[in-house]
């Protein structure tokens, strides 16, 4: 990023948090918020064949639950574009486009109903998750350094979520998962 850029231009307007918008941190931010939807947007719909691909039912049901969070996680994302005064807007994440291309691969290179199939698509979802906690992670912390306050709290309670989210994978692949794929 150009720091030195001016966005001189631009009108100064006033988010609800009072803080101006017209910074060049601002709109780094916003288009962060616009990779990271993207990302959600995707992933919602990439979980349900997830789910359908798992072997185990402990596997599946952990991702229809994160299907039903991933949908929280937009609506959250939705709320916060409201909150700065900007329009829900996508940009394609070439991040999530490729960790998705990655999830399909495991699917295609694995049979269905073996517990090989659900170790790999455990990896390719914690994939996902690791990369979602460090995009919220940082998103945070910009939240926090804007003054954006309640934005920095919706962020963190995703942050939360998605956390939460690997260690239950975590735990469906220790449970039974890798032991069983070793031995197939
Ligand atoms: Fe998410
Ligand atoms: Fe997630």
């Amino acid at each position: 990023m150009a720091t030195t850029r001016k966005t001189g231009a631009k009108s100064a307007a006033k988010s609800k948090t009072g803080k101006m918008e017209n910074s060049e941190f601002h709109e780094f931010f916003v288009d962060e918020l616009k990779d990271i939807y993207w990302a959600e947007k995707h992933l919602v719909k990439a979980l349900p064949k997830m789910k359908k691909a798992a072997t185990s039912p402990e596997l599946a049901a952990a991702f229809e639950k994160h299907t039903k969070e991933t949908n929280n996680h937009i609506a959250t994302l939705e709320q916060v574009f409201q909150l700065l005064g900007e329009k829900a807007q996508a940009k394609k994440c070439n991040a999530m486009d490729g960790l998705l291309k990655e999830a399909d691969g495991v699917i295609e290179d694995t049979d269905t109903g073996t517990l090989i199939r659900d170790a790999g698509l455990i990896l390719a979802a914690q994939k996902v998750e690791h990369y979602e906690i460090a995009t919220y992670g940082t998103l945070v912390v910009f939240a926090e350094n804007m003054g954006h306050n309640d934005v920095a709290e919706l962020l963190q309670f995703t942050l939360d979520n998605e956390k939460a989210t690997d260690i239950a994978l975590t735990e469906v692949a220790e449970s039974f998962v890798n032991e069983q794929a070793a031995a197939e």
